[in-house]
């Protein structure tokens, strides 16, 4: 039991020095790893303020906790994708009744970004349901970088797997940031994913970093997977060296006609705690509070911010998702204090 006249000081000092030690992060299923993966666990474990505690502790060492970076995300082809990943509503062979649009013309693209940057967002991403881009669908693509970049907006894409020279094409474009998000933990993968592996996105990834841009790469939780299984995903994404820039972390929004739709929801402390593993394992790194926040309360989302994320996405669309509409967030960030990042 806790002495009555504890101060705040000893407290603190309590929860930090509670035993879990540091590990360095590894890339693979080497002994490093296997330990990164059980101190992630650990984390998991801690009781939920220690947990918090920790985590917010590290964010006020690394970022201004009173900022938030906002993101919009537009989809910029949709639906009709081959792939069958279990959670998205884009996949042809999901009955969801997602529309397919074809690639958007160059003035669409160019006049939501326009919105965006009025908005607050600082970066605006594209989003193209593609296995990956072929050649021909990546020159308007990069058109279109090269025209949000003259906005003096940030530019992100999410385009799929990226073939050799493509990623570099991109980059002389002016992309700031290329999103490939690994999902899951290797061993859940191919419950969630068939048509492509692990290994798949890492070499994706790799191209990414060796063109020189910064990574945005992180996963879905509450797709049934265990507390492992978080675990892992974490561990996995703080394994990657250097460590993403930025890592969104969503909570799966189940749409009807996908396999995962009736999954059991994810309980709020966990999908809190998984941010507040991903802010310790990744200081540096921007955490993205992303898909789910719909059905998120403000309370949660507040305290996902005190754990450590410092961005969302920004606009009432998330690809084909909702999200929740800017007044919304913009009335939340008043009431928190928060500034844009
Ligand atoms: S997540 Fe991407 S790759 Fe997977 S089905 Fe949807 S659009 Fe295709």
């Amino acid at each position: 039991m806790m002495a009555k006249n504890l101060k705040y000081q000893d407290v603190t000092k309590a929860a930090m020095d509670t035993p879990v030690t540091f590990h360095p992060p590894a890339r693979d299923a080497s002994p490093a790893h296997a330990a990164l993966r059980e101190h992630a666990l650990e984390l998991f474990a801690l009781p939920f303020n220690d947990l918090l505690l920790r985590a917010h502790t590290t964010h006020r060492e690394h970022f201004d906790p009173n900022r938030v970076q906002r993101s919009t995300l537009l989809s910029i082809k949709t639906g009709g994708c081959p792939e069958d990943c279990g959670y998205c509503p884009q996949a042809a062979r999901y009955h969801t009744g997602v529309e397919s649009q074809p690639l958007m013309p160059l003035d669409e693209v160019v006049a939501a970004a326009r919105r965006a940057k009025e908005n607050g967002a600082t970066r605006f991403c594209m989003g193209a349901a593609w296995r990956g881009p072929k050649a021909r669908d990546l020159e308007p693509v990069l058109d279109m970088v090269r025209a949000v970049k003259a906005l003096e907006l940030e530019t992100c894409c999410t385009l799929g797997m990226l073939k050799e020279g493509q990623a570099e094409q991109l980059r002389e474009a002016g992309l700031d940031y290329y999103n490939h998000n690994l999902d899951t933990a290797p061993e859940d993968y191919a419950n969630v994913i068939t048509t492509r592996d692990y290994q798949d996105r890492l070499d994706t990834l790799e191209r990414v970093r060796r063109a020189g841009m910064h990574v945005c790469c992180g996963g879905i939780v509450g797709m049934g997977e265990s507390r492992e299984g978080r675990a892992g995903l974490v561990a996995q994404l703080a394994s990657l060296d250097p460590q993403p820039e930025s890592v969104p972390i969503n909570d799966l929004v189940q749409v009807e006609g996908t396999p995962l739709a009736g999954t059991p929801r994810l309980a709020w402390t966990e999908f809190v705690r998984t941010i507040a593993v991903a802010r310790i394992l990744m200081p540096r790194s921007m955490v993205r509070l992303s898909a789910g926040r719909s059905a998120m309360s403000e309370a949660v989302q507040a305290l996902c911010f005190f754990a450590g994320a410092n961005s969302i996405f920004y606009g009432d669309k998330l690809l084909t998702t909702d999200n929740p509409e800017v007044a919304r967030d913009d009335a939340l960030f008043a009431e928190l204090g928060i500034a844009p990042g």
